[in-house]
């Protein structure tokens, strides 16, 4: 069985290692300190990133984090009832979700521009008090990341297309496995519910989803329903769970490298070799802070998120979070095992997720097709390579989920 670190241990190490406050705090709001910031900062940078690479052309909208309460009840008017999640400011309340804001935004623009697709990135409360753990389930979630579409109905297909491969490729890209589990858990809400299935510990959790709005929406704004209103993103947990991912498969409650801005602090005996090296590294898109060597150079390391310090005296000493020490005479010897390191990093998270989830998959799915299915099942699961339906032998490109379909999971 791969191992599984307590939820609770994490939170423990973000604290004690300044990543969040350790104290003076409610429960279930972490305040975040600057190297917390920093790496929820190159986080969110990453999933910019990859939108960019997926050619979706978004403009970035900035929430208001008070909204008038009419707007909130105009949002879920005939949807659903969420008062008793939000907290009162006079006329205004905290918000809890970005999407009174920017379904406004695309109601705006939708007419002259005939796409409309805003990412947001947001903190939002929900007045909730069980089971709290920052990052994981908060009263404060934050960050939430968030994309809300407003599209012609006939590319829904296409743009659903293109948001799987950017949601599978960017989770990828902080070493978890995802897969994409159809479900019908808010009908008045979504049309169409797509989750990013992982595994968390012996079990299953939903990191994110794709809806697309049901056209209650659409009414609730006077947006024709020729559009579809799609809402897709993910939230801290994410991140929470790339970092517990990568604590389990290396052995080391640590902050994965490629969470990290800068992954070397570069310190230096003498500064004759500086611009040599720099100007090497640089060649390699490895990123790094340097300095000269002091007798806090080691402790500040320590303290920080960066992921190596190297030593640059006769030769290079590198130490890991793990507390492994390597020497190495020559740079490029250095240079290639950190390019090795950190791609072979990445991918042992990466397997170290995947193997949990097809573990706990295991007994969890049956390959049978609708028309032959009898009985409840929770959803679908999108397969990554057709099967036959094990009863009628036709071709089948979704799994049945078997969990209890009346228990929602987290
Ligand atoms: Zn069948």
């Amino acid at each position: 069985m791969a191992k599984s670190l307590d939820n609770n241990e994490i939170k423990k190490y973000l604290e004690q290692s300044k990543f969040l406050i350790s104290d003076g705090y409610g429960p279930g709001i972490p305040i975040f300190l600057s190297k917390g910031i920093h790496v929820v900062d190159f986080f969110n940078q990453l999933f910019t990133c990859a939108l960019l690479e997926s050619n979706i052309n978004y403009k970035k909208f900035n929430c208001q984090q008070l909204i008038s309460k009419t707007d909130f009840e105009n949002l879920y008017s005939h949807i659903n009832d969420y008062s008793g999640e939000v907290l009162s400011f006079g006329d205004n309340m905290l918000m809890s979700d970005p999407l009174a804001q920017t379904l406004k935004e695309i109601k705006k623009n939708i007419e002259t521009n005939g796409e409309v697709n805003l990412l947001t990135i947001s903190s939002i409360f929900r007045n909730k008090s069980r089971g709290l753990i920052p990052l994981f389930k908060d009263r404060n979630i934050f960050p939430v990341v968030q994309l809300d579409q407003g599209i012609n109905d006939y590319d829904f297909e296409n743009n659903l297309t293109s948001l799987k491969k950017l949601y599978y490729n960017f989770y990828e890209s902080i070493g978890i496995k995802i897969l994409f589990l159809e479900a019908k858990e808010v009908p008045e809400y979504a049309e169409y519910e797509l989750y990013f299935l992982s595994s968390l510990d012996n079990n299953f959790t939903k990191l994110g989803m794709i809806y697309k709005l049901s056209k209650k929406f659409n009414l609730n704004y006077g947006i024709t329903s020729q559009v579809s209103l799609v809402n897709s993103g993910f939230s801290g947990k994410t991140l929470f769970m790339s970092i517990k991912n990568f604590s389990e498969a290396y052995n080391k409650n640590c902050l994965p490298p490629y969470l990290i801005a800068s992954k070397i602090l570069l310190v230096f005996d003498d500064l004759s070799r500086k611009d040599e090296i720099e100007d090497e590294l640089d060649k390699t898109g490895i990123t790094y802070v340097s300095q000269l060597h002091n007798k806090k150079s080691f402790q500040s390391w320590k303290d920080s998120e960066m992921f190596y310090f190297i030593l640059v005296h006769k030769f290079f000493t590198l130490h890991e979070r793990n507390g492994q020490v390597y020497e190495f005479d020559n740079l490029y010897e250095l240079l290639k095992y950190l390019e090795n390191n950190l791609r072979d990093s990445l991918n042992q998270s990466f397997m170290h997720s995947s193997e949990k989830l097809q573990c706990n998959l295991e007994g969890k799915t049956k390959n049978v097709c609708l028309n032959c299915w009898r009985g409840d099942y929770y959803g679908l699961i999108l397969l990554e390579a057709p099967k036959q339906c094990e009863r009628c032998g036709r071709d089948i490109d979704r799994a049945i989920f078997t969990e209890n379909s009346n228990k929602r999971f987290y």
